[in-house]
């Protein structure tokens, strides 16, 4: 009866299992370098032999990192695609259940399917959900989560090793997550996944613009003026919406007019949508200007896509003059990205309540691993050491150091640690901070932009 029993098993349908996927990465469009990352990933399944064969660890999981609609889903999808393999798929919140137990079988079970039908990805959406420090919720909820947790942690150290099953799990939240996810063999590669630039937008656009009769001279780049702050979510909507307009008026093109409608109808659900209070919008707005604040004071920001290209090639061509300029280039880059985190605690001192810096501090976090990898800090990283997994949490403390110190520069400035960095600035008082001194400037613009909410 064991064998009928297994048998039986076998035959389930998996529950998990989600069917005729056909993402590739030519569907995700803005990702610049990250995409060689991800390609990096389909390897560890075509060329898995290979990676074993000469020690590199394949990771037990990657974190993708980014606020929600900028297509995390839709990439580790495309990974799922473009490696030829199954894709089994949960959002965490499914995994916390008010009945102890449930969710630790649920991931039993979903991690089972995955094994059976190996070569897969499994994707876990939200981990932030369940992954969340251990201990932080009290009651019988948490013993809950704590259960499916450590349930989590088993099936990531089961596989560990054999690259048969790799899970990719998403968050926007990966400063919450409990230690013991990120630890070397188990969710130890993250990947920060920004909101698209202008360029990223401009692609976004044409990719969803692909499958529907756009008119020859279609300005992308209006419409991508127009939606700074926007996702790829929002952006697919807006092309969607402009279809809808040229059917409604019987036309067979899509017109730029279309589109600006459309993102204009988009921004106007996204406001609706955030209905906020005063105080919400006085955070956004300290948030806005403490970028545009510190931004003013540093001309060369200009040319930072240039800049971040340049490190890139730093590799190939070392090149003293470069390096100076990227490397002042990046650090005010990463200043401008931990500008709003620092105005939040000038602010509202200790008792911050508002996370809407979290997302501009990611990208300064991934500038500062960026500006680690391409051996700018003290301690020289190379993008070989990004492949090693002990050697990743070197690069993140060392990022982590990085961002610190541009942190001290946007809020006050710490001369014992600035002064290597910037040798300008010794002899300088702690008043010398970026916002502390434009303090003025500041509260003007703070206060435009919660009566106006836009200032050009
Ligand atoms: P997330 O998982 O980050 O919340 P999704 O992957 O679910 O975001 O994105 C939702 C939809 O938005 C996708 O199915 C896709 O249509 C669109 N989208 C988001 N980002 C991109 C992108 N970079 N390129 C193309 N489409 C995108």
């Amino acid at each position: 009866s064991g064998a009928r029993v297994r048998r039986a098993r076998n035959t389930k349908l998996p529950q998990y299992l989600e069917r005729g996927i056909d993402v590739k990465f030519s569907d995700v469009a803005g990702l610049g370098k990250i995409r060689e990352e991800l390609e990096e990933i389909v390897k560890f399944f075509t060329h898995g032999e290979m990676y074993r064969r000469r020690g590199v660890k394949i990771p037990g999981g990657i974190l993708l990192c980014g606020p929600p609609g900028v297509g995390k889903t839709l990439l580790a999808k495309a990974v799922a695609g473009e490696a030829g393999v199954n894709f089994f798929s949960i959002s965490a919140s499914q995994f916390v259940e008010i009945y102890v137990g449930v969710g630790a079988s649920r991931v039993r079970a979903l991690y089972q399917e995955a094994r059976e039908n190996a070569p897969s990805v499994v994707f876990i959406d939200e981990l932030d959900a369940v992954g969340r420090e251990r201990g932080l919720i009290k009651g019988s909820g948490g013993q809950e989560r704590d259960a499916t947790l450590n349930q989590l942690l088993v099936c990531l150290d089961g596989f560990e090793g054999k690259g048969e099953v790799i899970t990719i799990a998403s968050t926007n939240r990966p400063d919450i997550l409990d230690p013991a996810l990120v630890r070397p063999g188990r969710f130890d590669r993250k990947i920060y996944i920004p909101k698209p630039g202008l360029i990223g937008r401009i692609e976004i656009l044409k990719v969803h613009a692909r499958k529907k009769p756009m008119a020859p001279d279609v300005d992308y780049m209006a419409v991508a003026s127009m939606t700074d702050g926007m996702v790829g979510a929002e952006l697919a909507n807006i092309v969607e919406i402009a279809a809808i307009n040229m059917m409604r008026d019987a036309r067979t093109e899509i017109t730029t007019d279309d589109l600006i409608q459309a993102a204009q109808i988009e921004e106007r659900g996204m406001l609706d949508r955030k209905e906020r209070s005063p105080e919400m919008w006085k955070q956004v707005a300290i948030n806005e200007a403490a970028m545009a604040v510190v931004a003013v004071n540093f001309p060369d920001l200009r040319n930072i896509e240039f800049v971040i290209i340049f490190t890139l090639l730093y590799f190939v061509t070392v090149c003293f003059v470069v390096v100076v300029l990227c490397r002042q280039s990046l650090l005010d880059h990463i200043t401008v990205q931990i500008a709003p985190r620092a105005a939040d605690e000038l602010w509202y001192g200790e008792h911050q309540f508002s996370t809407i810096w979290a997302e501009t501090a990611d990208n300064a976090r991934s500038a500062a691993r960026t500006f680690v990898l391409g051996g700018l800090s003290d301690k020289h990283y190379g993008l070989s050491d990004f492949w090693v997994a002990d050697r990743i949490n070197d690069i993140d403390s060392e990022a982590l150091h990085v961002l610190h110190m541009c942190y001290d520069r946007a809020k006050e400035v710490s001369l014992e640690i600035m002064s290597p960095l910037y040798p300008g600035l010794s002899g300088k008082k702690s008043e010398d901070s970026i916002l502390h001194q434009n303090r003025n400037l500041m509260d003007a613009v703070v206060d435009i932009l919660v009566e106006k909410k836009s200032l050009t």
